[in-house]
């Protein structure tokens, strides 16, 4: 039964959906982008470049969006759990009163690659189908998210080996770059109204679609970096290897900054803290996003830290990222796109390669 389970590991479902394929002209794209910013009521944000790295931000024009960037910096998931948030305000004056905040900012979010849509699926899995978390899910429902195909793979990525180098479904319009067109598949009602009232497209005949689908093949050939072996197998290699050198040896030079944490679209952990004001009757309750790699994650009221030394709180991550949200939820939480390893001064955040390690070990 055990080999069935871990069988299933990091596979994501390719059912298709969808509700067809239309044809844009570039020029035609960047009118709807436009228009989009001018006439709809939500606000439109992109892949934009910053310095020279990438971001997602409100777009003034379509000029500035970049759909070939490789990554950015944080995924789309900050704008459905944001570094800080007001959960609800108290007032102590007269009759104690408490007021519920969830402050939503409709969005129209273009260019979300691929494994940043499976990201924002498992999200939804964590927010939505096991504990209803509404600040989450109403700013999740007043959003359109726009994807498109990698056209730039990062040197940090290994998405491919992880089933998220492509994806069918997460999306409400889908961007494949195809020379001085996109194809865009539309994979639901919203994505069909915003074309149907902004765009100017045409109907995709079947070499494009072919086109389409010979591109998103090549895809997965493009990272440099890869598993060496099935993500299949991490959930049991990651069990066998819980008491493996490996994380006392990498964590001696940790540290323990959290930001591999942070950067994780897959990383949603948050601390939540009453902040009463100095006049002692008003204040707010706010979250803010946590992270297990930081010294004080798993400190308790008593003082007690149930993981203070950094080895296990380094395991830790990778024990979750591979095998405790797989037994919780069913996927493996990493979808590979390298924003941890890239950001970690000490070099040992890398997944892809503490993962080939464990398994050289082994063999
Ligand atoms: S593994 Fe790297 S990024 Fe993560 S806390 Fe340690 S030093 Fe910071
Ligand atoms: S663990 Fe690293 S590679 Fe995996 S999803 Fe998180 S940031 Fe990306």
């Amino acid at each position: 039964m055990q080999e069935d389970k871990y069988a299933d590991a990091a596979k994501h479902d390719k059912n298709k959906g969808g509700f067809g394929m239309k044809l844009v002209k570039k020029d035609d794209f960047l009118n709807f982008v436009n228009t989009l910013i001018k006439n709809d009521s939500r606000t439109v944000v992109g892949v934009k470049s910053k310095r020279n790295k990438f971001i997602y931000d409100t777009l003034n024009s379509a000029d500035e969006l970049r759909l070939e960037y490789d990554v950015t910096m944080l995924s789309p998931n900050k704008y459905f759990l944001p570094p800080t948030e007001t959960l609800l305000r108290y007032d102590f004056t007269g009759k104690f009163s408490v007021q519920a905040v969830n402050e939503v900012t409709p969005l129209i979010i273009i260019g979300i690659h691929p494994y940043d849509l499976i990201a924002i699926e498992q999200m939804d899995k964590v927010f939505k189908d096991s504990n209803p978390d509404y600040n989450y899910i109403r700013k999740r429902e007043a959003s359109i998210l726009i994807g498109t195909n990698i056209q730039n793979v990062s040197s940090y990525a290994f998405s491919g080996s992880m089933g998220a180098a492509t994806t069918d479904r997460g999306f409400d319009l889908m961007l494949t770059n195809i020379g001085d067109k996109y194809a865009i598949e539309i994979g639901s009602i919203k994505g069909k109204n915003l074309i149907e009232k902004y765009a100017k497209v045409s109907e995709a005949d079947n070499d494009t679609t072919r086109e389409v689908q010979r591109i998103k093949t090549e895809i997965g050939s493009k990272f440099e970096k890869q598993l060496n072996f099935s993500s299949e197998e991490l959930p049991k290699l990651l069990e066998e290897n819980y008491d493996n050198e490996l994380w006392e040896k990498n964590a001696q030079k940790c540290l323990s900054c959290g930001s591999c944490n942070f950067v994780c679209p897959t990383c949603y952990c948050f601390d939540v803290q009453d902040i009463t004001e100095l006049n002692l009757k008003t204040g707010e309750r706010i979250r803010t996003w946590d992270g297990c790699l930081l010294e004080d994650f798993a400190k308790v009221a008593t003082g007690e830290n149930f993981r203070k030394d950094r080895a296990a709180r380094y395991r830790h991550r990778f024990m979750r990222k591979g095998k405790y949200l797989y037994d919780k939820f069913g996927f493996i939480a990493c979808i590979g796109c390298g924003r941890c390893a890239s950001s970690c001064l000490p070099d040992i955040a890398d997944p892809c390669k503490v993962f080939n390690s464990l398994k050289e070990v082994i063999e």
